[in-house]
C-alpha cells in the first residue's frame, strides 16, 4: 500500500472513529428529548455566559434537575480546549454519570474505542481514550492528578460536584484549586471552576473563592477568622463580578471572579408520616413497611428504602425476597437492588432499568442515592434515619464507622426522592419529636475525620505550612498537630516535617497512610503479594457472607473450615484469596460452598490486579516478589512478616488481653471487644491488632489478628 493509501485508510478510519456510530446515533436523539424536560435545559445559555465571564461559577440546584448530567455537555466548547474533569465522592456515580453522558452524546465510553469522548477514573479502574474530553472521576483520583500535575494543565475545566456533602476530600480539592487557579491566572492560561451543590446554601464558597489568596492564606494560619463567620455578603452574580473588574488586568488578580447561579428543581409534594412511637428494630420496621406498601399501593411506584451499609442492606434484601416468596400470585412481584459504594459495576446499572412487567423494584441504598445517584421511578421513600459516617475517635486515635443519627437536611434530601416524577409518600422509621432532635446540617468530614491521608497529600503537593492552608472550614489545629504526628510515626514525614522518600511513595498509592505503609514494608519483608491480597479484601465491606445465628454460625465455620486460619483474619483473608484464585474452573460455585461473596471477591480481584499494577510501576516490589502468590501457603517465616508488615502501619491499633479477660487499647487503656466476624471471636490470646474500629452496642476492632509482644517492642 502506498504512503498516500495509508494516509487515505487512517483518515477514513479517523473519520469513523469520529462520527458517532448509528445505534448510538438513535440513543442520543431519544435521550434528547428527555434531557430537554430536565429544569438546567432552560438555563444553559445562563451557564455558559457564566462559565465564559468568570474564573467560577458556583451552582446550586435540585437533586435530579440535571447538573451532573448537563453541565458538562452545555459548557463543553465554551471553556477552552482542554479536557473538562467532573470530581463525584463516589466509584459508582463517577462510573454511572460517565456511561449516561456519552450515551447522551452518542460516543463510546471509556477506553471501549479510541474515539470515545466520555470517560471515568475511579480508584483501580482508569477508562479512558485518547480522544476524553470528558472525564468523571471520584474526588481521591482528582487528587492523586493533582499531585502528579500540579497545574493540572490537560483541564480547562474542573467541575467539583456534590459539595453539599463536604467530604474531606472536596474541601482539600477547592483548597488546590484556589491555588491552581491563582498559578494559571499568572500563566495566562486560565482555569474555569465550576462548584455543584444539590442545597442552596453556597454562599460561604463563593466568598471563599473570591477572597484573594494571600489573605486568606495568612487569615487562617492563625486559626482565628473562618471564612463562613464573615458577615452575610449578597453574593448575586452582579456584586461578584463587580468586585472582581475593580482589580483589572486578568494577571494581576490575586481574587477570582466569582458567580453563582441556581437551577429551580421540579419536585412534587410527598406525604409525610412518621412511627408513633420509636422502633429498636429498623431492619424489622423497614421489611414491614416495604410490605404494607407493595400490598396496598397500586403500581407502578418503586420503593427506596434508606439503609445504613452493605451488611444491612444484604440482611433486608434477605428478608425481603424470603417473605416476597410467600407472597400470593394476586400480588406484582418485587424485584429488590441493592446499592452500595462497594457494589461491583455490573451490578449497577440495573438500578437504571425499568423493571420488568407486573413487578416493583424495592432498591435498598445507602445514603448514595441521597443526592448522588437519582434512581428513576421511585415514588414511595423508607428512610431508617441513621447512615454510617466516619468519625475520628479521639481517645482511640483512629477513624471509625459510626451508625449515626443523619442530619435534617440529609432526612429532607431522602424525602425529596419520592418526589422527583408524581406526587409521592416518605415513610420515617423514627419520631416526628426524633426528626426535630436531629442536627440541622452535616459536620464537614474534615472536622471529624483523621487528617492524616489529607495532611499527606498537602505535603506532598509542595504545601509546607500546612497550618496555613487555605481551607474552606479549618480543622482544629489540635487534630491538625495530631495528624502529623501519626504521619511523622509512620516515617511519611521526617523530624523537620517534610515529607520523605517513604512518605512520597504512600501517597502515590490509593490508599490510606496506614495501608499505604504497610505495603511498603511488605516490599521491604518480601511478602508484597501476600500483604497485597489482604488489602484487596480490606478494601470490600466483607468477603464473608453474614452469619447471624447460632446455627449458621456453625455452618459457616464448617464450610470454611480449611480456610480459617489461628493467626487471625489477615492469615484468613489471604488464604480465602489464594483458594478462590487457584479455583480452575466455577469459581461461584466454590464462593457458594464457602460462604463467600462471590460478587466481593469479584471485586478483590480487580483491586488486587490493580494495586500490583501500582506496585509494579512505583518499583515496590523485587523480581522475585512477582511470584504469584496463587496456592503457594505462606511458611511461618511469611506468616510472621505479613503480620509484621500491617503492624508498621496499625501500630496504633493494639490492644493486650487483661486479667478480667477483656482486651484493652495499648494506647488510651480503652477496653475493645473482638468483632463477631472475626476468625478470633471467643478467644483469649497475648495481645490482637486490628485495622478498623466499629462501635455499634459497644465497640468492636474487626480484622483482627493475634500479635507477639515481642514484635512490637
Ligand atoms: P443532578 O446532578 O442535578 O442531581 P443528574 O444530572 O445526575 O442530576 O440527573 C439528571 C437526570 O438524569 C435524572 O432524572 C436521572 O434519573 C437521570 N440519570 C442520571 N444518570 C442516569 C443513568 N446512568 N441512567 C439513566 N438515567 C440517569
Amino acid at each position: 500500500m502506498t504512503t498516500t493509501n495509508t494516509k487515505a485508510v487512517t483518515q477514513k478510519r479517523k473519520q469513523e472513529d469520529e462520527s458517532p456510530r448509528p445505534n448510538l446515533q438513535a440513543k442520543r436523539q431519544r435521550l434528547l428529548e428527555t434531557r430537554k424536560n430536565l429544569p438546567i435545559w432552560n438555563r444553559q445559555k445562563d451557564i455558559r455566559t457564566a462559565v465564559r465571564g468568570n474564573d467560577v461559577l458556583v451552582l446550586s440546584g435540585e437533586t435530579g434537575s440535571g447538573k451532573s448530567t448537563q453541565v458538562p455537555q452545555f459548557i463543553l466548547d465554551h471553556c477552552g480546549p482542554g479536557k473538562i474533569a467532573v470530581t463525584q465522592p463516589r466509584r459508582v456515580a463517577a462510573i454511572t454519570l460517565a456511561r449516561r453522558v456519552a450515551e447522551e452524546m452518542g460516543t463510546p465510553c471509556g477506553s471501549s474505542s479510541p474515539a470515545s469522548k466520555v470517560g471515568y477514573s475511579v480508584r483501580f479502574d482508569e477508562s479512558t481514550s485518547p480522544s476524553t474530553r470528558i472525564k468523571f472521576l471520584t474526588e481521591g483520583m482528582l487528587l492523586q492528578e493533582m499531585l502528579r500535575d500540579p497545574t493540572m494543565n490537560q483541564y480547562s475545566c474542573i467541575i467539583v460536584d456534590e459539595v453539599h456533602e463536604r467530604s474531606g476530600n472536596v474541601d482539600l480539592i477547592l483548597g488546590f484549586l484556589k491555588q491552581i487557579l491563582d498559578a494559571r491566572r499568572r500563566k495566562e492560561k486560565p482555569l474555569k471552576v465550576v462548584v455543584m451543590s444539590a442545597t442552596a446554601d453556597v454562599g460561604s464558597i463563593s466568598k471563599f473563592f473570591s477572597q484573594p489568596s494571600v489573605q486568606s492564606g495568612s487569615h487562617l494560619s492563625n486559626g482565628e477568622t473562618h471564612p463562613d463567620q464573615v458577615g452575610a455578603v449578597d453574593v448575586s452574580e452582579a456584586s461578584w463580578s463587580g468586585l472582581s473588574d475593580d482589580e483589572g488586568e486578568n494577571s494581576l488578580r490575586l481574587d477570582a471572579k466569582v458567580s453563582q447561579c441556581h437551577v429551580e428543581g421540579r419536585q412534587y409534594p410527598v406525604k409525610l408520616q412518621y412511627l408513633d412511637s420509636p422502633s429498636d428494630d429498623v431492619t424489622e420496621a423497614a421489611l414491614q413497611r416495604i410490605f404494607q406498601i407493595h400490598c396496598k399501593e397500586p403500581m407502578p411506584g418503586d420503593i427506596l428504602v434508606f439503609m445504613t451499609g452493605q451488611e444491612t442492606i444484604q440482611n433486608l434484601q434477605k428478608l425481603v425476597e424470603e417473605y416476597a416468596e410467600n407472597l400470593t400470585r394476586d400480588f406484582p412481584k418485587l424485584l429488590v437492588l441493592p446499592l452500595f459504594a462497594a457494589l461491583p459495576q455490573s451490578a449497577q446499572q440495573r438500578i437504571f432499568q425499568p423493571a420488568p412487567p407486573n413487578t416493583r423494584k424495592v432498591i435498598l441504598s445507602t445514603n448514595i442515592a441521597e443526592t448522588s445517584v437519582t434512581v428513576p421511578g421511585v415514588k414511595f421513600v423508607v428512610d431508617t434515619g441513621k447512615a454510617k459516617i466516619k468519625q475520628f475517635r479521639n481517645r482511640l486515635g483512629l477513624d471509625s464507622l459510626l451508625v449515626k443519627a443523619i442530619s435534617k437536611s440529609s432526612a429532607d434530601q431522602r424525602k425529596g426522592r419520592a418526589g422527583r416524577e408524581t406526587p409521592g409518600q416518605c415513610y420515617r422509621l423514627y419520631t416526628e419529636a426524633a426528626f426535630h432532635s436531629l442536627d440541622q446540617d452535616n459536620t464537614p468530614e474534615i472536622l471529624r475525620c483523621d487528617l492524616s491521608e489529607a495532611l499527606l497529600k498537602m505535603k506532598a503537593r509542595g504545601v509546607d505550612d500546612v497550618l496555613a492552608f487555605p481551607f474552606l472550614t479549618p480543622p482544629p489545629r489540635e487534630a491538625m498537630e495530631k495528624a502529623l504526628l501519626q504521619l511523622l510515626q509512620l516515617g511519611a514525614l521526617d523530624e523537620n516535617g517534610r515529607i520523605s522518600k517513604v512518605g512520597r511513595n504512600i501517597a502515590r498509592l490509593p490508599l490510606t497512610p496506614s495501608l499505604g505503609r504497610v505495603i511498603i514494608e511488605a516490599a521491604a519483608l518480601d511478602c508484597l503479594m501476600e500483604v497485597i491480597d489482604i488489602v484487596a479484601c480490606l478494601s470490600v465491606e466483607n468477603i464473608f457472607l453474614n452469619v447471624d445465628t447460632e446455627e449458621a454460625r456453625e455452618q459457616a465455620q464448617l464450610a470454611r473450615q480449611q480456610l480459617y486460619r489461628r493467626q487471625g483474619d489477615h492469615l484468613t483473608l489471604l488464604a480465602a484469596v489464594q483458594a478462590y484464585a487457584a479455583e480452575p474452573s466455577d469459581r461461584r460455585r466454590w464462593a457458594d460452598n464457602h460462604l463467600v461473596s462471590h460478587r466481593a471477591m469479584q471485586s478483590v480481584m480487580d483491586v488486587r490486579k490493580q494495586l500490583r499494577a501500582q506496585c509494579k510501576a512505583a518499583k515496590l516490589n523485587s523480581d522475585d516478589s512477582e511470584k504469584p502468590s496463587e496456592s503457594i501457603a505462606p511458611s511461618e517465616t511469611t506468616s510472621e512478616n505479613i503480620l509484621k508488615a500491617f503492624l508498621r502501619g496499625f501500630s496504633n491499633n493494639l490492644a493486650r488481653l487483661c486479667p478480667d479477660g477483656s482486651y484493652k487499647t495499648f494506647t488510651g487503656n480503652q477496653t475493645v471487644a473482638i468483632h463477631p466476624s472475626s476468625v478470633l471471636f471467643g478467644r483469649k490470646v497475648e495481645a490482637i491488632m486490628y485495622n478498623e474500629y466499629v462501635y455499634t452496642n459497644k465497640a468492636y476492632g474487626r480484622n483482627v489478628s493475634v500479635i507477639q509482644l515481642a514484635w512490637y517492642e
